[in-house]
């Protein structure tokens, strides 16, 4: 089995995730990762390029960054309505991380505090320069405190690895509610709006090279507009002048197996992205 097979095995892509030969072994996120790769995965030899196929689509390069935030405080609000009818934040001064962690664990500022088990602040190292935007916790998450747990979290967590991230040490990890929206259901305007002041300072803190946004939500909310997914990856985004690149959530890929494929593509391109930032 080559090398590109062997980590999709692991990652749960199955045949569709089947690169030509030469083809994943010779791109800068596998050349990187095997640098970095686990000493319990098999790195078979580099096999010769292929010549190039017509069959497979790749996202274009990005040549801007399509949305420029100029508020250091607050996305400004588009002349058409978001999706979401959040009103403007109150962003707090930036509280300590530890206080900030204390102000999430104790917030009853909207009505998901009334339901969930515990808050989930996020998790991974606060000196990252990833960061991963989800959308809420849902009950796995909600009973363990932790974000991207189970198998979303499995998916997630693998994805990372077969890119050469640790999602300990290379990593942060957080979502845009703190609370579990109960059934799962999507998340209020109202309540993104009560949360978002957290995010905003988690971001403050972290300064990250790269977010990476994972899902509608996550997208639209922190780039304030109506597009889907399709419409958004593929492109370099940014928040706050942060850089961000926009995939699926690993829920909805669990779901959607084909789209796997897409969101391998979108974290090839945020490496290769992020290797270009780190090297300005
Ligand atoms: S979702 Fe956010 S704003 Fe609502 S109670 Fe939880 S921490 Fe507070």
């Amino acid at each position: 089995m080559s090398r590109a097979a062997l980590i999709q095995s692991v990652i749960g892509l199955g045949p569709a995730w089947e690169a030509r030969p030469g083809w994943f072994e010779q791109h800068p996120a596998a050349l990187s990762r095997q640098a970095e790769a686990p000493a319990d995965v098999d790195l078979a030899p580099v096999e010769p390029p292929a010549p190039p196929r017509t069959d497979i689509v790749v996202q274009p390069e990005p040549t801007t960054l399509v949305a420029a935030q100029p508020s250091a405080k607050l996305p400004p609000l588009s002349a058409e309505p978001p999706p979401i009818a959040s009103p403007a934040p109150e962003v707090l001064p930036l509280l300590e991380w530890d206080a900030l962690e204390r102000a999430v664990r104790d917030c009853r500022d909207c009505r998901l505090c009334q339901t969930r088990t515990q808050t989930v602040f996020g998790r991974g190292n606060r000196q990252a320069r990833w960061l991963l935007i989800g959308e809420a916790p849902g009950e796995q998450e909600d009973r363990q405190g932790q974000p991207f747990v189970g198998r979303a979290g499995q998916l997630l967590d693998n994805m990372l690895t077969a890119t050469g991230l640790d999602r300990d040490r290379d990593v942060y990890i957080a979502n845009v509610l703190k609370c579990r929206p109960p059934g799962n259901r999507n998340p209020g305007g109202d309540e993104i709006a009560a949360c978002q002041s957290y995010l905003i300072q988690q971001i403050r803190h972290i300064q990250p090279t790269l977010i990476l946004a994972l899902g509608r939500f996550a997208a639209q909310t922190l780039l304030q507009t109506e597009k889907g997914i399709g419409q958004l990856r593929g492109k370099l985004h940014s928040y706050q002048d942060i850089p961000l690149i926009v995939s699926y959530h690993p829920a909805y890929l669990l779901r959607n197996q084909p789209d796997k494929l897409k969101a391998w593509q979108d974290l090839v391109f945020a490496k290769k992205t992020f290797g270009r930032l780190s090297a300005d």
